[in-house]
């Protein structure tokens, strides 16, 4: 016998007693992000592999090993969208959203698809909402983006947050650190990973993501970005610390701080739950001022943050959504059944029909199963009893028009 059909690994499907908490979610992201003036936008579940090459950067895990590659028909080179920055950005230049007033607030919630070995709250294909704001390099930006993701987070009641802030200075900075650090990591290298050794000279930086205890007894005492920050750069990461204080919003000041995204320049940030264990990254993060540069456009500042849905979902409190409610159940499985269903549904009540076929006793259990508030007995000559459940009353109706203003009148709200 051929073996069951499943799910590819790390792939996951959503069962409709699943909905309800991922439906939530939605509704929080959207009433914090649209009452702030973000604008939800869906770009292509796939692009072409340039963009994030460029965009993601070429050192990066996501570009080197993680992406969905694939040719089309057409012998172009396409990606599953690994992350939702570059393709965004692609769009703000491809529509000339520069012409807007600035900065422009985009929001989304949408798949992404990275190949990473599957595990709790780590998936192939998952969700993010994220939120991008393009067209200012202002400090408010920054603060204003971290305190709505921090807002979401506490609204939707995930546990044990912390948030962890750094700067990473502008790209002349970093590339003066960068040297720093290369010759600190050489000077070290019989204590540290073979890995860590292979990339030293590809991202130095991410040797302090290491697990690994030798390499991270070296990093321990490794030059820091954060000490070698230029002026203006050092006041802007103050005037972020400053409006993240005065709102009240608790952080911890991370200099060894990386994400695996080669795009960020000044803020970076991240939040984690203690809930998650060892996924404990939710959502992070921060300034990309020279991504649109890199794809190909003109000088635009710009920051913004991802936040994944499955780790929100796994750490969030879950408060019982009530059910939606059914306003009419028509017990009835003839033509004048149907189209009373029709009508009471054009009339704006929710509507479910019998569809199986039930006795008039499987009807009756069936509807208190779906806690309907009214049942309309439906013969199938036409005849129609509505009953009023909730006081239990019944009355006859002489049509679907009557049985439909009958039941508006005596809606329960
Ligand atoms: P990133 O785009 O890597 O900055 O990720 C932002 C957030 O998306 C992370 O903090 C996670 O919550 C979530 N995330 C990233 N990769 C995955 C994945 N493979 N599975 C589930 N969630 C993910």
């Amino acid at each position: 016998m051929p073996s069951k059909l499943q799910a590819p690994r790390g792939t996951y499907d959503v069962l409709p007693e699943q909905a309800a908490p991922r439906r939530a979610l939605e509704q929080v992201a959207r009433r914090v992000l649209e009452g702030a003036g973000y604008e939800r936008v869906e770009t292509p579940v796939f692009e072409a592999t340039e963009l994030f090459a460029r965009g993601v950067g070429a050192s990066t895990d996501i570009v080197q090993k993680e992406m969905y590659t694939f040719k089309d028909a057409g012998d172009r080179s396409l990606t599953l969208r690994p992350e939702g920055t570059a393709p965004i950005c692609r769009a703000y230049m491809q529509h000339g959203m520069q012409v807007r007033s600035q900065p422009v607030k985009l929001w989304y919630l949408s798949q992404f698809f990275r190949y990473e070995r599957a595990q709790a709250g780590r998936f192939r294909q998952f969700w993010q909402v994220g939120a991008e704001a393009i067209g200012s390099d202002d400090p408010a930006v920054d603060a204003e983006c971290i305190a709505l993701l921090w807002t979401i987070l506490t609204e939707l009641g995930v546990g044990g947050i912390e948030l962890r802030l750094g700067s990473l200075g502008t790209p002349e900075t970093r590339a003066s650190y960068r040297e720093e650090l290369t010759a600190y990591l050489r000077a070290h290298e019989e204590q540290l990973s073979p890995e860590v050794v292979a990339r030293i000279d590809l991202n130095p930086l991410r040797a302090f993501d290491a697990d690994h205890p030798g390499t991270k007894q070296v990093m321990a005492g490794a030059p820091v970005l954060m000490d070698a920050l230029a002026p203006e750069d050092l006041e802007h990461f103050e005037e972020v610390r400053g409006r993240l204080d005065a709102a009240g919003i608790g952080y911890r000041l991370d200099p060894t701080l990386v994400r695996g995204l080669d795009y960020y320049s000044r803020t970076l940030f991240e939040f984690t739950s203690d809930v998650l264990g060892a996924q404990s990254a939710v959502g992070g993060g921060g300034r990309y001022d020279g991504l649109m540069e890199q794809l190909g456009g003109t000088h635009t500042p710009a920051c913004g943050w991802a936040a994944g849905v499955e780790r929100m979902l796994l750490s969030a409190e879950h408060r019982p959504e009530p059910h939606a409610v059914c306003d009419l159940y028509v017990a009835g499985t003839g033509v004048p059944a149907f189209a009373l269903a029709v009508e009471a549904r054009r009339a704006g009540l929710n509507v479910q029909l019998e569809l199986a076929g039930r006795s008039r006793k499987g009807q009756r259990k069936q509807a208190s199963r779906l806690r309907a508030a009214h049942v309309a007995l439906v013969e199938d000559d036409g005849s129609i009893t509505v009953e009023d459940v909730v006081n239990g009353e019944t009355e006859a109706v002489p049509g679907a028009t009557a049985a439909v203003a009958h039941i508006l009148k005596g809606r329960h709200l």
